[in-house]
């Protein structure tokens, strides 16, 4: 299956829970009316799509439907549609021009990092990129095989530490080592320990620090990792890692099987963070960059598109 069929399966749940409903309230409707706004905003709350960027939807459709004289139901749901995907565009391109450059993937236990990573070494060596991949999260010595199996699935370098090494170590080293291998991008895989802010914060700008040190004038990406199907969950979680790291983008997991597929909005336009990358599957092929057309396209219409 291509990946916008996938998309389109992943978002089966939100699709159902928020355009379905949007198209329910819209039924039998003769006029765009206050009941019908009303009831438009209640929806995007109910699907997690955050209190502020709801009204923000609702205001948007209001002067929209006002000034392009707008009646009839699929001309209201194709330009709430066009204010989602605006609203979604912006910063969601990777500026990954140095060779090499360093990915450093954050968040809290069980959102997906190490599974995003093998995803994404996946992805990059298939555009022919060298990867190789820095075991970062030391704390448990099962975080590290495992992301050795994602480096074997995805058939890349890795460069691994014993479990309780120094997180900074492992990071100096995986830049090392790609810098003698020329590799094009480095991933490192990091600890989310949220309930200890200070030592979260101090272990990150270790971590930082040897970035800058190594490689001072790479690209680098702060990626966090956040878990779709925790709703307004993970916009907390997002608020909570602003204040320790400096991030510059979202990789949102669990896409599938999630009504919870609006926070994707609320992630962009309360926090001001770009969603850049979207994962829809445990399997190695379910990671993607973030396109919010398509994305917004997939939370409206369930069409089957043809693809190679
Ligand atoms: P980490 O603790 O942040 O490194 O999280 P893991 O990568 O170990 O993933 C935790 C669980 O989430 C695993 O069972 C993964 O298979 C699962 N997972 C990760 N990404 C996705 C996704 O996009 N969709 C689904 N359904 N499961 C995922
Ligand atoms: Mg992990």
């Amino acid at each position: 299956m291509g990946f916008f069929n996938k998309l389109n399966k992943g978002l089966k749940k939100t699709r159902d829970n928020m355009s379905g409903a949007i198209n329910s309230a819209l039924t039998g409707k003769n006029e765009i009316d206050d009941e019908f706004y009303d009831d438009l905003e209640e929806i995007l709350i109910m699907a997690d799509v955050g209190v502020e960027t709801s009204e923000l939807i609702v205001s948007r459709l209001r002067d929209s439907v006002f000034k392009k004289n707008l009646h009839k139901a699929k001309d209201v749901t194709a330009e709430i549609q066009n204010i989602v995907a605006d609203i979604l565009s912006g910063g969601q391109e990777v500026d990954m021009i140095t060779v090499p450059s360093v990915i450093l993937v954050i968040g809290v236990n069980g959102v997906g990092k190490t599974t995003s990573i093998g995803k994404l070494a996946a992805m990059f060596k298939d555009e022919g990129k060298k990867v190789i991949l820095g075991a970062a999260d030391t704390f448990r010595a099962a975080a590290i095989d495992q992301l050795q199996i994602w480096a074997d699935r995805a058939g890349v370098d890795i460069v691994k530490h014993k479990e309780g090494a120094d997180p900074a170590a492992v990071v100096y080293d995986t830049i090392e080592a790609g810098k003698a291998r020329n590799a094009d991008i480095i991933i490192c895989d990091t600890a989310g320990r949220l309930h200890n802010k200070k030592y979260l914060m101090d272990e990150l700008n270790k971590i930082y620090r040897v970035v800058d040190r190594q490689l001072p004038y790479a690209d680098r990406e702060v990626l966090l990792v956040l878990d779709a199907t925790t709703g307004q969950n993970a916009v907390n979680q997002a608020k909570e890692f602003m204040e320790c790291a400096e991030i510059t983008g979202i990789i949102l997991t669990k896409l599938d099987g999630t009504a919870k597929g609006g926070v994707v909005l609320a992630i962009k336009n309360d926090l001001k963070v770009p969603v850049k990358f979207i994962g829809v599957g445990e399997g190695i092929d379910d990671m993607r960059p973030f396109v919010p057309s398509d994305f917004a396209e997939s939370l409206f219409e369930a069409k089957e598109k043809e693809e190679d």
